[in-house]
């Protein structure tokens, strides 16, 4: 049985202090809704503040992102290290990533490594162009960047992966939840073939792209679906609180 996940990822959003206001308004409610993993991905500059906020309760916090090395001379990074005292959770690949920051399956892999090696849950974001899918090519895309993001890998414990088809983030236009699972079905056995049939059934995947409060039960609701990646939603208490407790109820 996997645990449905939402993560809610705050991209480049809020200040210190209005993370800080963003948390306490949430938190409470949040804490509440029992059986989901409820995770929130704040910017780094926050990650420390809202651990404090968070601290014994069972909302966890992930980072956006990382780089891969340890430590040292490459100024303006973050490294695995100083995120595994802070988060639980990174995300990896964001297309956001992929597309303003050139970062390709090389990099995707080098850092899902690196997170795994402090222990950090990575959250592997893929999806496919509106070109791509047009063209009949999600699952040819999906499996490529899911084999190159995870190359010389061997055992990803506590892999999430995120199905994002690029055309439906921040665009309001999402997926039908028939398309995500069935696509999501695709990746599991993607995982399979990677790995074990074991892997896959254990390894949570989750939807996004425009989840919101309206839509997120057509998304959990479907048998492969464990869960979402929400990015606006995310930033709107009751917005975010509704996609939890939904998620929720409907896998109990
Ligand atoms: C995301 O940030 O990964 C995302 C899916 O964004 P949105 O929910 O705004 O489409």
């Amino acid at each position: 049985m996997r645990v449905p996940l939402i993560a809610g990822n705050w991209k480049m959003n809020t200040t210190v202090v209005e993370a800080i206001e963003l948390v306490n308004e949430m938190r409470l409610r949040l804490e509440e809704v029992a059986g989901v993993d409820k995770v929130i991905c704040p910017p780094f500059i926050s990650l420390a503040a809202v651990r404090e906020l968070i601290k014994g309760s069972s909302i966890k916090l992930g980072a956006q992102n990382l780089y891969f090395e340890e430590q040292g001379a490459y100024t303006g990074e973050i490294s695995p290290l100083m995120l595994a005292e802070l988060c639980d959770f990174v995300i990896i690949g964001h297309s956001e990533r992929r597309q303003y920051f050139g970062e390709n399956g090389g990099v995707v892999s080098r850092k899902v490594e690196a997170a795994l090696g402090v222990k950090l849950k990575p959250i592997l974001c893929i999806g496919e162009r509106l070109e791509e899918n047009e063209a009949g090519k999600t699952e040819e895309v999906v499996a490529e960047q899911l084999r190159s993001s995870l190359t010389g890998i061997n055992e990803p414990d506590g892999l999430i992966v995120a199905y994002e088809p690029i055309w439906a983030i921040g665009t309001g236009r999402a997926a039908t939840g028939e398309q995500a699972n069935e696509t999501i079905g695709f990746i599991r056995q993607s995982i399979a073939r990677l790995y074990s049939e074991s892997m896959a059934q254990g390894t949570r995947i989750l939807y996004g792209g425009s989840v919101n409060a309206a839509n997120a039960a057509e998304f959990i609701s479907q048998p492969e679906i464990d869960g979402a990646l929400v990015g606006g939603a995310s930033l709107k208490t009751n917005e975010f609180l509704s996609i939890v407790k939904q998620a929720a109820e409907i896998r109990h």
